[in-house]
């Protein structure tokens, strides 16, 4: 019997640089290669010889690195859907220009997103991959257009990588498929390990009210978003409430470029109508003019760093009667966490308390505990991994005393399936 084993190359016991590498014999195939963009940190660094490599979904968590992969010599294929794809290929270039804004050097350039684009072997979901040394699926992972669980089945053994995951069906997407048998191995991502989101119908109707009564005192609502899938999800919550609307930054591209993968959400038809009825604002005096009334702003970026939002909030910031809502996770470090920590909004020259209504709203991409734990129970694998999670240590004890056998590997730990 030949050797399977997993190590981690970055992503485990923390949230950024995802990589993760299975040995199956001869044949190393390689889950994702993202990049802490915060921090700048990457993973550490990999084989000469990968034979296949897999795209969970376009986070730069999770594919940010790809490029330097390219651009070091790899020829190989990358295994991804076709939104992930596109999707991926926006992001990737949008990181260039925040590397370069953040006065570093970027660690690629275009031509090396193109070489990763034309290698991309595009698969759907449920479609069998031959691989050298085994088979290759992709589910539906519920997070965002495109995201997909990778199953390798390689080596007698079926091993499935959860990507980020989200079960809930939303406005958005179907939520993961769970019909997944046989799996020996499970690769688990824990992002929410310690807690449980609330429902989503909730959090949607919250943000609405929070929305009108903004509205109503004749104030501007501006909803910081994530470019793909929590913008489109807003939208469709947002676009008929009886305001103006207006979609800015990039997920105005990152819906367009959903729109051309209509198989990646679940109501294709509304969202094209949804995005054919609100406003773009393209230039700042037109940004400036549309403040002037009551409306709602749905912009990025999610983390309040970049992106037209920081336009709104300076010209907004001295209105109480306008509103400030965070829709995801805040990283630390980021303007928007300090924020919600601190109630002071602190970037380039700026550091002051806003007078508009700041709120958080937990639209999250990644299921809860409790999900988790029912999935774990449905697949009853032999063996789990945790991965992206700062608690997975602590999660990894009480499954352990559940009965599953699971570990919490370190980076750079490598572990026998
Ligand atoms: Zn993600
Ligand atoms: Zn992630």
């Amino acid at each position: 019997m030949t050797s399977l084993t997993f190590t981690s190359l970055g992503g485990c016991r923390e949230v950024g640089r995802n990589a993760f590498l299975i040995e199956s014999g001869d044949s190393n195939f390689l889950l994702d290669y993202g990049f802490e963009i915060q921090n700048s940190l990457v993973p550490i660094t990999i084989p000469e010889k990968i034979n296949g490599f897999f795209l969970s979904h376009a986070h730069i968590d999770h594919s940010g690195l790809i490029p330097v992969l390219y651009k070091s010599g790899y020829n190989g294929k990358t295994f991804l859907t076709e939104a992930t794809s596109s999707l991926a290929e926006m992001l990737l270039k949008d990181s260039i220009k925040v590397q370069e804004r953040r006065g570093e050097q970027p660690r690629f350039l275009t031509p090396h997103i193109r070489k990763f684009i034309k290698n991309g072997f595009i698969a759907k979901y449920n479609q069998k991959i031959r691989l050298h040394n085994g088979i290759a699926e992709f589910y539906d992972a519920g997070h965002i257009p495109g995201s997909c669980q990778t199953l390798l089945d390689t080596n007698g053994k079926r091993v499935l990588y959860t990507g980020d995951i989200k079960f809930e069906e939303t406005e958005m997407l179907h939520g993961a498929d769970t019909r997944i048998k046989n799996v020996d191995v499970l690769i688990s991502e824990n992002t929410y390990s310690y807690k449980d989101h609330p429902k989503r119908r909730e959090v949607a109707d919250k943000l609405k009210e929070i929305i009108q009564e903004t509205v109503y005192n004749n104030g501007v609502a501006v909803v910081a978003s994530f470019a793909v899938g929590r913008a489109q999800e807003l939208l469709l919550l947002l676009y008929n409430l009886g305001f103006d609307v207006y979609m800015d930054g990039m997920s105005v591209e990152a819906t367009k470029r959903i729109l051309l993968n209509p198989s990646s959400v679940k109501n294709p038809k509304q969202l094209k109508k949804a995005f054919g009825r609100v406003r773009k604002p393209r230039s700042s005096q037109e940004r400036s003019r549309i403040i002037k009334k009551p409306c709602v702003i749905i912009t990025t970026a999610g983390m309040l760093q970049g992106g037209p939002v920081e336009h709104y909030i300076k010209k907004l910031h001295n209105r109480p009667e306008c509103s400030l809502t965070l829709t995801g996770y805040q990283a630390v470090n980021t303007v928007g966490r300090t924020l919600l920590d601190t109630g002071r909004y602190v970037t380039e020259g700026i550091n002051e308390k806003l007078k508009m209504n700041v709120n958080f709203m937990d639209f999250s991409g990644h299921c809860g505990r409790g999900n988790l734990i029912k999935y774990y129970e449905k697949l009853n694998p032999k063996k789990i991994l945790l991965v992206h999670g700062e608690h997975s240590e602590k999660f990894a004890q009480e499954l352990k005393g559940k009965g599953f056998d699971t570990i919490a590997p370190k980076n750079g730990e490598k572990i026998s399936l």
